[in-house]
């Protein structure tokens, strides 16, 4: 997880690796570090903390002005988040210098291995293993270590090292971990994600699992892991770095909720065409899709939220059975898959650990995998069969807005496309929803307008200990996300329950005072839920109310409403995520906290 970054080449590589770390900060950390070649020893310098940490302590300590190093932002797997176990770690007598992200799952037993050999350890990192077993295999010949290496562990990785006596080389390799190599002139790059090079070039290599990069200024050369040469395309960047920076707003996690219109327009008109849904990336013919036994969504967090609402849409239109897995269930309880299934998998960064095992394990059964993903060229991506791409660009605050928007609109297309297959929805009732789709952005650009208003309303409720919220089939899939959007970014604790399942034993934590939003949009469920408000208002909770703009049946039961303008019921979901959103924001800003970075978490989960 985190951040890898490399430069070998004529320039001073500590400011072009501090650079490149704070390009990767979005994907939350707890401590970096660097490491440079200094005439003819690696000097490194690491803390806790943020990059202007770092960048203190080197100004403090003396700056480095070699050309070679590496730089490394952690997210703790093994050990705590401090000095020692920052990145990046030597071995042997310090004749290798290391990062890595990922995890090396059998560490312990290499750990004991080499302890008995006489190496010391310093660090409780499962990563100081690496740097030792590097060393041990190292007998001058930098490919054959790696390889070694390779083969000896178990687990994920993306790693970037320095040898001592190889002062003109950075030897890298990934397995499970993202790692780019930037093309330079006279100079080349190394990074996890291609936002911390794009200064510098945009032409890179994208390394696949079990590859390795050898680096020098003037040479890339890529290997298997056995050490056959690999020749792969130069991956051309075409999209710039000015989309990943805050354009005037304070957080990008407003600006992000601003760009909705266009993620959503972004994603839809490319595949509505003449006013009919049409997905050229998906494969699946109309004969596959008939024969479609199950449909496995799997995805973690937020994206999991927008699978229990495609499960509603997909079995509503186009009846095909779903079941929606977190992904970190899915891959280790042995999931019946058959090969006439379909596997969606959902997540932004296509580098989830989890949702990427999980496509494997549904692939390794047969079925189809067609992914929703956001980074072009992910892994997940990569490896699936079909990767419809959301169009949202790069999503820097932790907290997922666009993304998630972009995706759920992605589920109506795949819903309708699968329904069209099927012979189960008329052409007119198609293009009715094609054009109430294309009117999404417009009312979502409304709904942005209410922004006074749910700060308001948010200064009224921003002492609130416990939110609860409830909601009934579609309506319970936002009242999921609203309830994680409020509680990752403002840390008060929140629940969303199935509306109808709160007698059932939640009922018990309402009490006076209470704020419980009520999501109530779906015409044939509203009256249940009205029953529901009522019985968490006679408990004396706070209910306010998400309703379609012509209802007024809770009126009478609700302190606050929020009004959203109406669409075919199956489209609600995309406009009522957005108050909720907002609310979140200005929630967790007037309890001071980091809306962009919150604590604990970490953009793109590349560890399970
Ligand atoms: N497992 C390693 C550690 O805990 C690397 C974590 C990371 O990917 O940042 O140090």
């Amino acid at each position: 997880m985190c951040g890898i970054v490399g430069y070998i080449g004529g320039k001073s590589a500590s400011p072009i690796l501090l650079d490149g770390l704070k390009k990767l900060e979005y994907r939350g950390y707890d401590s970096a570090g660097i490491a440079v070649f200094e005439n003819n020893s690696v000097e490194i310098c690491k803390t806790k903390g943020r990059i202007a940490d770092l960048e203190k302590k080197l100004e403090s300590e003396g700056e480095f002005s070699g050309c070679v190093g590496i730089g490394h932002t952690r997210w703790a797997t093994h050990g705590a988040p401090d000095d020692i176990n920052a990145h990046p770690h030597k071995g042997g007598n310090g004749r290798i210098t290391l990062v890595h992200n990922g995890i090396i799952e059998n560490y312990i037993e290499l750990k004991i291995m080499l302890e008995q050999k006489g190496y010391k350890f310093v660090s409780q990192t499962d990563t100081e293993v690496l740097a030792h077993l590097f060393d041990f295999f190292y007998n001058g010949d930098s490919l054959e270590a790696m390889s070694k290496v390779m083969k000896m562990v178990r687990g994920s990785y993306a790693t970037a090292v320095l040898i001592e006596d190889r002062p003109d080389e950075i030897i890298a390799a990934r397995k499970d971990s993202p790692l780019i190599v930037g093309i330079g002139e006279n100079e080349n790059f190394l990074a996890s994600d291609i936002p911390a090079v794009l200064k510098y070039t945009r032409d890179c290599y994208l390394l696949d699992d079990n590859q390795i990069a050898l680096l020098t200024k003037d040479t890339i050369k890529l290997y298997d892991i056995n050490l056959n040469e690999v020749h792969k395309d130069v991956y051309h960047v075409t999209w710039d770095v000015e989309a990943a920076e805050k354009g005037g707003y304070d957080h990008f996690m407003k600006k992000e909720i601003a760009e909705q219109p266009k993620t959503v327009r972004d994603t839809l008109s490319p595949r509505i065409k003449d006013g009919r849904v049409a997905i050229d990336e998906l494969s699946l013919t109309d004969e596959e899709i008939k024969n479609i036994g199950t449909i496995h969504i799997v995805a973690c967090g937020s994206a999991w939220h927008v699978g229990m609402a495609a499960r509603y849409i997909i079995e509503k239109l186009a009846q095909i059975p779903c079941e929606v897995d977190l992904a970190s269930e899915f891959r280790y309880r042995n999931p019946i898959v058959r090969p006439n299934d379909v596997c969606i998998v959902i997540s932004q960064s296509g580098e989830t650990a989890d949702t990427l095992a999980a496509l494997r394990e549904a692939k390794s059964k047969g079925a189809k995998a067609v992914s929703i993903v956001n980074v072009v060229a992910s892994t997940i991506a990569r490896e699936s069969d079909d990767v419809i791409y959301t169009m949202a660009g790069p999503e820097i605050a932790v907290a997922t807005t666009k993304a998630f928007s972009a995706q759920l609109n992605v589920a109506y297309l795949l819903a309708i496309r699968f329904a069209k297959a099927k012979g189960l929805i008329a052409e007119q009732d198609e293009r009715k929803l094609c054009e109430d789709m294309l009117k999404l952005p417009e009312i979502i650009e409304k709904l942005l307008g209410m922004d006074d208003f749910l700060k308001g309303l948010a200064k009224k409720y921003v002492d609130s200990e416990n939110v609860f919220f409830i909601g009934r089939g579609l309506d319970y899939a936002i009242s999921l996300e609203g309830s994680l959007k409020l509680k990752e970014i403002s840390y008060i604790h929140s629940e969303a329950y199935a509306a109808g399942e709160l007698k059932h034993g939640t009922i018990s934590l309402i009490e006076e005072g209470t704020p419980v939003f009520a999501v109530a949009t779906q015409s044939d469920l509203l009256e249940k839920t009205l029953g529901n408000i009522k019985e968490v208002k006679a408990r004396g909770a706070q209910v306010i109310a998400l309703v379609g703009e012509n209802h007024n049946a809770a009126d009478e039961f609700a302190d606050d409403i929020i009004r959203v303008p109406e669409i075919n019921d199956i489209l609600m979901p995309s406009l009522t995520v957005i108050p909720l959103q907002i609310f979140a924001y200005y929630m967790a800003l007037g309890r001071g906290c980091d809306v962009d970075k919150p604590r604990n978490l970490a953009k793109s989960v590349t560890v399970e």
